[in-house]
Order: C-alpha cells, then structure tokens, then sequence
C-alpha cells in the first residue's frame, strides 16, 4: 500500500497527461505557454476568485503574496506553528517577524480567538493555513483583520477544492495560496503554486513580481522574484483538472469509510458542519504515536507525521516562540499520525487500514472497550 497512491491516479488520467505534455512539447513555448494562461482562468473560474497567478511553488505564492502587500523588516504576521514550514519561512524571508498563536485541538487550525491578543501596531497580515484539507475559521479571522486593517493571507497549500460556507478555499480572505506539489489534492509532477485574489491592483502586483518585478519587457517597476510556473506543469494540473471533483469526493467517501472503521478507537481531526475538506491528510491522534507507526509498517500500513515538530519550536525560529508557546500545536506534534489517503485508496484498503489498526492498538493494549474492530 501507497501512503498516496500517484500511481492509479497517472494511470487513470493517462491519455489526457501524456497528450496535453505531449502537446507543450509540439509548441515548444516551454515558458509562459498557452497552458499556463487557460490553467489560470479554469482555476479562477473553478475557485470564483477573480484573478489566479501560478508561481513556480506554494513557498513561493506565500512569498510573493506577502511582497505584494509590501511586508516589510519589522513587520509583524500572526501565523500558527502547526504547519509545514514553508508558513513562516516566508515571513522570516522577508525580514518581518512570525508571531506564533496556537491553535484549536479539535482541527489544528489557527484559534481565532487568540489573534486579537497577538496584534501591535506593527501587525500587518494574518496567514492561517487550512490544514489537512479543511478551511480555518475564515469568518471570524477576516473580521479580527479587518478590525485592524490587516490582510489575512489563507495557506491553502493543502485545501485546494475544500468548500467553507458555500465558498471555495483560496477565495476565502485577501489572497489564497496553493501548492501543486506531486502529493497535495491537486498536484502536478514537480514543483508549482497559484495565487488566488479579487483585488485587482494586488493581481497586477503579484503578476509582476512573479516575472523580476517587470511591467513591460525589461521595465522592472519593482522588486521581484524568478517564479513562474513551467508550461509543463501547467499543462498536467490542466489535464488533472477533468477528474478532480471527483477524486475530491472519493476523497470524502475514503475518509467517511475510516470514521466507520475507526470510529470507536481513535480520535481524529474532524471536519466541521459548515466546510468539506480536500482530505490531503486523515489524521489521526495516537497514544503511543512511535510504537504504533512501527507495528503498522509491520503490517504493511505506511504512515506519516505531519508536524513533529512545531515550528516555534524549531532551532532555527525558537527564538520567535511567543511567551508561554503554543501548548495545543505542542500537545498535537505528539499525537498526530496520518493513515494513507487519496481518491484511489478503495473500501478493503480503507478496511485493511483499521485492522492493522486494531490489532496494533490491541498489543499495545490500547484498544478501548467497545472499539469497533474492523
Ligand atoms: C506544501 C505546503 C507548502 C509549500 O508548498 P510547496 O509547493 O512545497 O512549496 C506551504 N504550506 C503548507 C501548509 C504546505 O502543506
């Protein structure tokens, strides 16, 4: 078993990859190919935002985005710690600093409820990500910006199809960023990122830092970055676009068979009544998190652990750590273990899953009274 199956998924949309790659070859407009544009206006249209700007990966949307709103040495961004790293990397690229508030332990997204104690008079942006697929509390975190004059930047890296209160993920706040990395919802085969916004003046902005801060061929009207997105990438996400929804709802009818299956044994990180998630992640919380990862490799089962560690805690930012840390990111880096996950991973897989599960939960002598052993 796969802990993402990327091969089934190849397979299943084989003739339309390889002649859309096929196709870029033929023009030979490797940079800024027809594909890159057609790809931006479906991904608008798909997301209801009004302008889409691929970049080369989701680190770099999350930077451009932040130059595009001139965050600047000595700035400050409200960030969660419980993300992949990439969240506040780009901060500290920019010299601002990442101010860490915790997050909720039932989703392990950013608790809005501790922003407004996080924001000085040099805050200038607040970036929640939505993590494993689900939105974070985008209502009330805009409303907390926009009683501050703040921009609210969603890291949408792992979100991309995720639905909160009858919008989509990325049209959410002032800009969305996703990633296209070979194993996100929608992934391409190598590096690649969108931008997603309805302002227009920060479209045009993030459009020419994307390209050396260029408003016309060698007119460079500000600071910028080599980001473009490869022509041959835009062209595979384009191909993989056609059957995306539906492997967004099989990735719902995957992780609805795991809450069968495990419901009784172990917690997970849930979805909320008012948002569907992309389901990049179905994670659970696990005692015993080391033990249990090995008993599953045993079994065949791979699993993974996203975050271990969470970044205030990292060496290289532990000096931003806010005072008192986040004790919630810090209790979940001990608990979080993901299962495989993805639209091929069928019923039986699922099946196979919770056995493995259950047997390893019950020579651990874990396993509560009244699980649901598969
Ligand atoms: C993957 C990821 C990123 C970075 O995306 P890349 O395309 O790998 O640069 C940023 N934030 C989060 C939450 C991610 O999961």
């Amino acid at each position: 078993m796969d802990f993402i199956d990327l091969k089934s998924q190849y397979l299943a949309s084989r003739e339309l990859i390889n002649g859309r790659i096929q196709a870029v070859l033929d023009h030979g407009q490797y940079i800024m190919g027809p594909e890159v544009a057609e790809l931006e206006d479906r991904l608008a249209a798909y997301t209801g935002a009004r302008h889409c700007i691929t970049v080369s990966s989701g680190t770099e949307a999350l930077v451009i985005a932040l130059m595009a709103l001139g965050v600047k040495p000595g700035d400050e961004v409200i960030t969660t710690p419980f993300s992949f790293i990439a969240t506040a990397e780009a901060i500290v690229l920019l010299g601002a600093t990442p101010v860490f508030a915790d997050v909720e332990a039932g989703t392990g997204n950013l608790d809005h409820r501790l922003l407004e104690a996080r924001i000085t008079p040099r805050t200038r942006a607040i970036i929640p990500v939505s993590l494993y697929g689900q939105p974070a509390d985008m209502d009330e975190i805009n409303a907390v910006a926009e009683g501050h004059g703040l921009a609210v930047i969603e890291d949408a890296a792992q979100s991309f199809g995720a639905t909160y209160r009858g919008r989509k993920s990325c049209n959410l706040s002032t800009i969305g960023c996703t990633s296209f990395f070979p194993s996100k919802p929608l992934g391409c085969y190598g590096d690649g990122g969108a931008l997603f916004t309805s302002d227009d003046s920060l479209a045009t902005a993030m459009r020419e830092i994307r390209v050396h801060g260029q408003s016309r061929r060698y007119v460079h009207t500000r600071i910028g970055v080599g980001g473009r997105m490869d022509t041959l990438q835009c062209a595979v996400v384009l191909a993989k676009l056609d059957r995306f929804d539906w492997e967004i709802e099989q990735r719902q009818r995957a992780a609805a068979s795991y809450h069968d299956l495990l419901g009784g044994q172990l917690a997970s990180l849930g979805c909320r009544a008012d948002r569907s998630s992309a389901w990049a992640q179905y994670t659970v919380l696990a005692p015993q998190r080391a033990r249990l990862q090995e008993l599953l490799q045993a079994a065949g089962i791979p699993t993974a652990v996203h975050y271990p560690v969470p970044i205030d805690q990292q060496p290289a930012y532990a000096h931003w750590a806010s005072p008192g840390g986040c004790p919630v990111a810090a209790s979940l880096a001990h608990e979080v273990l993901s299962l495989p996950m993805g639209p091929y991973l069928d019923r039986p897989s699922a099946h196979r899953v919770a056995q493995a599960l259950a047997g390893a939960l019950a020579m651990l002598g874990l396993q509560e009274a009244g699980g649901k052993a598969a």
